[in-house]
């Protein structure tokens, strides 16, 4: 099951490839202004300057753990740059090579907010976009734009540069959407579980509660191979401790049981549920004579812990009826039947007893 700690690390990993990418994007910009230095290209030195500017206002919304703001930042700086520079120095550079780092960017703003399955569709679509600014910018745009100014040397020098860092840039969103994609689907299955873990138990007493019981039992009892029984258990005259107390009195009570039945049902594979009010039911995974056993030292237990309610010290004792082993029954409810019919007799005999 994936936990907390698989997130942590996912997370840590994206803010480091986000850092990442933000070194390659200003190293990839620096390199343009070292190379329209050396090639004495201006337009160049001035758009890289200004488009580092941009990303680095981008890289600000990380800090901000602002991710969608830092996408859309640096897809407006790279549209923006590749245009310019397009139109004042042609395309021979290679900077429309640039527009393929687009695809994971646009595919993460557009994909965001919806559903997992729309991904693939938001992706193709991406991808044809991206692939029609690519055609329009390196072969329609042309026909408007200056001659290449360069030599054949500094074409290639720029165009080598704009590839490898193009290539570095698409490796290294990809690797950022498929773990940010990752995290979120961690987070979801966390989520989901917690959910469904809450859903099972009893919100006052921690305990599972009924509907848990009832699929665990009706599950085991199906299994043929599997011995059990059952126990019942229910808390004397709870209602004159109510009426004597008060109903908060009576939730502390109900509240501190659980810790009363933990040390002796921890290691055994036993599981208890709040059945209802005051009641709680108990599978035991072995005999009833071991579960009488068990169910006389939690009796015990309770009858000798003094719990307080304020200065008020208030004392109790429960009843338990057991079940006989599963084998003996057609259905659950038969042996949820017996179990209760014991703690009947119980209950008629006097209260503060374990009967089978
Ligand atoms: P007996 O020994 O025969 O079991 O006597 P009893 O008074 O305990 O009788 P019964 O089991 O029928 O009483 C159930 C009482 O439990 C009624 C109600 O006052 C109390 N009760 C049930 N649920 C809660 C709860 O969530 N909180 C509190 N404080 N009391 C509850
Ligand atoms: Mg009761
Ligand atoms: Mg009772």
């Amino acid at each position: 099951m994936p936990n907390s700690k698989v997130l942590i690390l996912l997370k840590e990993n994206v803010s480091a490839q986000m850092k990442i990418l933000l070194l390659l994007g200003g190293f990839v910009h620096a390199g343009f202004v070292v190379l329209a230095l050396i090639f004495g290209i201006h337009q160049i030195v001035l758009f890289s300057s200004i488009a580092a500017v941009l990303f680095i206002c981008a890289g600000c919304f990380i800090r901000l753990n602002n991710f969608l703001f830092f996408y859309i930042f640096t897809f407006l700086e790279i549209i923006a740059n590749i245009t310019l520079l397009e139109i004042t120095v042609g395309s021979s550079l290679g900077f429309p090579l640039y527009f393929f780092t687009l695809i994971p960017i646009s595919t993460y703003i557009l994909s965001s907010s919806y559903k997992k399955n729309y991904q693939i569709t938001f992706l193709i679509c991406s991808f044809i976009l991206n692939i029609f600014s690519f055609i329009f910018f390196s072969q329609i745009l042309p026909y408007y734009s200056p001659d290449p100014i360069l030599s054949e040397t500094a074409s290639f020098c720029f165009y080598s540069f704009s590839a490898t860092g193009a290539g570095f840039i698409v490796g290294f969103l990809t690797l950022y959407f498929i773990l940010n994609t990752l995290s979120k689907y961690t987070l979801f299955q966390e989520e989901n579980s917690l959910l469904l873990e809450s859903s099972h138990r009893d919100e006052l007493t921690g305990l599972y509660n009924r509907r848990f019981m009832n699929e665990f039992l009706e599950k085991n009892f199906s299994d043929s191979g599997s011995e059990f029984c059952i126990g019942m258990s229910d808390i004397d005259f709870f209602k004159d401790f109510n009426d004597k107390y008060g109903h908060d009195a009576g939730d502390l009570v109900l509240r501190t049981l659980p810790p009363l039945f933990a040390p002796f049902c921890e290691k055994e594979n036993i599981i208890i549920c709040r059945w209802g009010g005051e009641e709680f039911l108990f599978y035991f995974p072995f005999t009833p004579q071991a579960g009488k056993k068990l169910l006389n030292q939690i009796r015990k237990n309770i009858e000798k812990s003094v719990l307080f309610y304020g200065n008020e010290p208030l004392c109790l004792t429960m009843t338990f009826g057991l079940s006989e082993s599963r084998k003996n029954y057609s259905s659950v409810e038969e042996m949820i039947k017996a179990a209760d019919s014991n703690l009947y007799k119980g209950k008629k005999s006097g209260r503060n007893c374990v009967v089978l």
